[in-house]
């Protein structure tokens, strides 16, 4: 049926309206109009996901002269995000019948972006079930150097540690020279997959690269609110877009989780087994090929936007919220060899150690750890806040196959570079004993975020209008 919203035709895939849905798009109309954002309430079970999309996909096509705005609708779960593209897949059969009664094409393009875990279909990666060992193997097979690796040593018979053969699914993907290549429709993760798997083509790789061109996007909160994804995922995003956070009463808790670290006695020894095996690697890379080390030195002296570049296939996290002008600087120079690097680590373990020996519960804020850090071992704000990225920048150097065996160093790096980037919103708190095991010594720190804003607050900015719902 179509439904007259202040003067909007709304196409609306089912014959009845309740009172509520359409008050509740009268509400979207407004916020889109003024261009502004939006804090919107609505039972659950009324309908409200259908209405919105049916809201925004028609406000999109009667302003089809301005550049059309993009949708980007983001759920907490795969339920509510398979659920959102199945009334997605209805709306767009109502257009398709529509449309076609007027002898018009559709030409819309919905579809889901979802983890590689779940939209994997190399079998050799797909069946692991573990979504951080799918993201490292597939990394081991696309990363751009283990490419180039393969280029140098393809026509030579028998070179010893000729890297294993990569994933012909992003190979074929990558040999494209068009990719703009998913038709009209809507997809959801098990579409995706038959698609790929019926043209050989990575639905991973295929999703990511079609946020640019479709007109609605469903995925994760994280891959907007998690800043350590964010910029790897969701960069390309136009201003032109809007934003929905469905089931919005989780958004706090979402960007609380996202910058929140929490490192305990396991953690730390690992990270320093880290340290170690990064100390063993530096050294057998010095003595086969120096000039990677000089290479990665002169990009850090370019600032890290340089040293980053061909990064769309390297999945190595980003980090956690640096400024722009922060990205354009030279990373300090006490942290950019390599060395000097994890010797500085080194040394800010062994602190992160004295701090977990406390014998009380204590609570400081960041600006009090860093004064007495800088006191009590010599360490200054500055390179602490560049350790995640250049933590990232070493791995990538070094070539590590299996970057995940490094998730202990990482979530060091990013204690260090969130807890020198913000003064407010957030708490170090140390506890000496796990409430369920009072007697046992079993300390656990954690970087609290104690402030949800710090999370949300660029996409408010960077998006012309963002619903939360
Ligand atoms: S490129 Fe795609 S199909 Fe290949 S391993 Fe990675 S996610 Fe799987």
């Amino acid at each position: 049926m179509i439904v007259n919203i202040d003067g909007l035709e709304v196409l609306f895939p089912y014959e009845y309206i309740y009172p509520e849905q359409y008050l509740y798009m009268l509400e979207v109309k407004k916020c889109l109009d003024a261009q502004g954002h939006g804090l919107l309430e609505m039972p659950s079970g009324t309908g409200k996901t259908i209405s919105l999309l049916a809201l925004i996909v028609a406000y999109n096509r009667s302003n089809r002269s301005k550049k059309p705005l993009k949708l980007i609708y983001c759920s907490r779960t795969i339920p509510e995000i398979e659920k959102a593209i199945e009334e997605l897949n209805k709306l767009n059969k109502c257009y398709d019948e529509y449309l076609g009664s007027k002898g018009l094409k559709n030409d819309f393009l919905g579809l889901v972006l979802t983890s590689r875990k779940n939209l994997c279909i190399n079998p050799k990666v797909s069946q692991e079930k573990d979504g951080r060992v799918v993201d490292s193997k597939c990394f081991s097979l696309t990363a751009s150097y283990r490419r180039r690796k393969r280029e140098d040593v393809s026509g030579v018979p028998g070179l010893s540690d000729a890297p294993s053969e990569g994933c012909r699914f992003f190979e074929n993907f990558d040999s494209l020279e068009s990719k703009t290549l998913v038709p009209p429709g809507v997809y959801s993760i098990d579409h995706l997959k038959d698609f790929g798997r019926r043209k050989s083509l990575c639905p991973y790789f295929l999703a990511r690269h079609a946020i640019s061109y479709a007109n609605v996007i469903i995925y994760s909160y994280y891959y907007l609110l998690d800043p350590k994804i964010a910029d790897l995922v969701s960069r390309e995003l136009s201003r032109q877009s809007v934003v929905v956070f469905d089931e919005g009463h989780n958004i706090d808790n979402v960007c609380i989780e996202s910058l929140s670290v929490i490192l305990n006695k396991k953690i730390v020894e690992k990270a320093e087994e880290n340290i170690n095996v990064l100390k063993n690697i530096l050294s057998d890379v010095r003595m086969k090929d120096e000039s990677r080390l000089r290479e990665e030195y002169e990009a850090l002296v370019q600032g890290l936007r340089e040293a980053s570049v061909n990064r769309s296939t390297d999945m190595i996290l980003s980090n956690p919220i640096l400024p722009d002008d922060v990205l354009e600087e030279a990373v300090p120079g006490n942290i950019r060899l390599g060395e000097h690097f994890l010797n500085f680590l080194k040394r800010f373990l062994e602190f992160i150690k004295t701090r977990l020996r406390s014998p009380n519960v204590t609570q400081e804020s960041p600006a009090s750890f860093l004064k007495d850090i800088s006191q009590k071992a010599c360490i200054e704000r500055k390179p602490l806040r560049f350790c995640s990225e250049r933590l990232q920048s070493i791995l990538r150097t070094f070539q590590v196959n299996d970057i995940t065996s490094f998730s202990a160093l990482t979530k060091v790096c990013n204690l260090a570079t969130i807890i020198s980037t913000y003064t407010k919103g957030f708490s170090l708190i140390v506890e000496p004993f796990d409430d369920r095991t009072p007697n046992v010594s079993n300390p656990i720190m954690t970087l609290a975020c104690l402030d949800a804003t710090i999370a949300i607050k660029p996409v408010l900015n960077r998006f012309q209008s963002v619903i939360i719902t």
